[in-house]
């Protein structure tokens, strides 16, 4: 069976050139990067040219570049190590209830220690109203955090009009830039930001890799406890084929980024057009024109996603659901929630993301089996029959199913 992968938000192929770059760190190059021997320099050399590399990719200096063990492990480090080296008075953060659970639940930790959180609302666009950041803010707010993109919508945020206000209020901004960094342009001092999160595995990286920019002068405690590596900034022996990968994938992704986005916004264009052209009673969440060109996140009326996502998949398509899965109960997406779908739309909602190794076969292979696997669905749905019933007088035949999913 020919396999499509649609859920690069997810996680993305290795490009074979940053395999092949990080070879060498895994068999003979494995020397400890703080070791003075010539095996140590060899992977300190490697280690300074990848941080080059990610600086690179953002508009940073090397030397505000941290490395951590991916997009988690950044968030965590920059809201906790804001807020714990902030002025004890200091005990409030901003940020927006469409985050990603990596700021949420460090968040809510922090407000079990007392910290003071306010979560910006966002409209139907899923795209937060600067304005309503600035009115959150009080004299004690030690930190504004606000996704660059979001991972279910693909919606980007106004950076670089938060980043003046923090600015002006004197406030550090943070964004988590796990899902933009590679695939659009990324400049930390267009968009003002004191620190940003990234991920190694979301631009054709290895997974358990990222970094954290740290913008010069920035004051933050360590998140763990150890030895001086990184500038004492984040203790333990580097992943050294992980960092050269990052670095790696950083240097490719900023040779093809315009190239890429422009390519992979039509295929994704064509994808949604020609779901639009053969689906009916689908809808588009979130802004389409403020958002990622891989990103499409579609509800599917009276189409459970779980169930979709598993049809898909059994023809070849790996797609997801915008709905986390948690405890054994499909509990609608906060994301979705948040920007006000009911939740059976919240339910209904399929996330396709496209990466750079998305063909047009892909596009073309999906578009060929999703309409029939809707419709499929649809006719299990006895909300749907129903629906059919109301608008054909006559007693419902598959005819009329059909007809209404055109
Ligand atoms: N932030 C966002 C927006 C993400 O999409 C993800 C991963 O899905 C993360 C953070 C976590 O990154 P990692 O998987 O590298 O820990």
């Amino acid at each position: 069976m020919r396999r499509v992968y649609l859920d690069n938000n997810a996680t993305t192929p290795l490009a074979p050139e940053v395999f092949e770059a990080m070879r060498p760190y895994l068999l003979e190059d494995y020397g400890n990067a703080s070791s003075i021997h010539w095996f140590g320099q060899q992977a300190k050399a490697a280690v300074e040219k990848a941080r080059e590399q990610v600086a690179r990719l953002i508009g940073a200096r090397p030397s505000e570049i941290v490395f951590t063990s991916g997009g988690t492990e950044s968030d965590n480090a920059a809201l906790l190590g804001i807020v714990q080296a902030a002025r004890a008075e200091s005990r409030h953060v901003v940020t927006t209830a469409i985050e990603h659970h990596a700021v949420l639940h460090t968040c809510k930790a922090l407000e079990k220690s007392g910290v003071s959180v306010t979560y910006v609302r966002v409209g139907a666009s899923g795209v937060v109203d600067p304005a309503d950041v600035e009115r959150a803010l009080r004299p004690e707010t030690a930190l504004i955090s606000v996704m660059h993109a979001n991972n279910e919508l693909g919606t980007i945020q106004p950076l670089a009009e938060i980043g003046r206000i923090a600015r002006a209020h004197d406030i550090y901004f943070h964004t988590d830039a796990v899902q933009s960094v590679g695939k659009i342009s990324v400049d930390v001092e267009k968009l003002g930001v004191d620190l940003l999160s990234l991920s190694a595995h979301k631009l054709h990286g290895p997974k358990g890799v990222g970094a954290l920019y740290i913008r010069k002068g920035t004051i933050l405690r360590p998140l763990l406890h150890g030895g001086a590596h990184e500038r004492s900034r984040r203790p333990g022996t580097e992943n050294v084929p992980g960092i050269v990968g990052l670095g790696k994938a950083a240097e490719l992704a900023r040779q093809c980024l315009a190239e890429a986005a422009c390519r992979v916004g039509a295929l994704r264009d064509r994808l949604e057009q020609g779901i639009l052209a053969s689906v009916a009673q689908v809808t588009i969440n979130g802004d389409a024109a403020r958002r990622l060109p891989t990103t499409s996140n579609l509800s599917f009326d009276y189409v459970e996603g779980e169930g979709f996502v598993i049809a898909m998949d059994l023809k070849g398509i790996a797609c997801s659901t915008g709905a986390a899965c948690s405890s054994g109960s499909v509990e609608p997406s906060h994301v979705l929630s948040a920007i006000g779908a009911k939740p059976e739309q919240a339910r209904a909602s399929i996330r396709f993301s496209l990466g750079r190794f998305t063909t047009a076969e892909d596009i073309d292979t999906t578009l060929a089996v999703l309409p029939a696997v809707v419709e499929q669905l649809r006719s299990l749905s006895p909300h749907y029959r129903k629906e059919a019933l109301s608008h054909q007088p006559s007693a419902v035949s598959k005819d009329a199913s059909t007809r209404l999913s055109r």
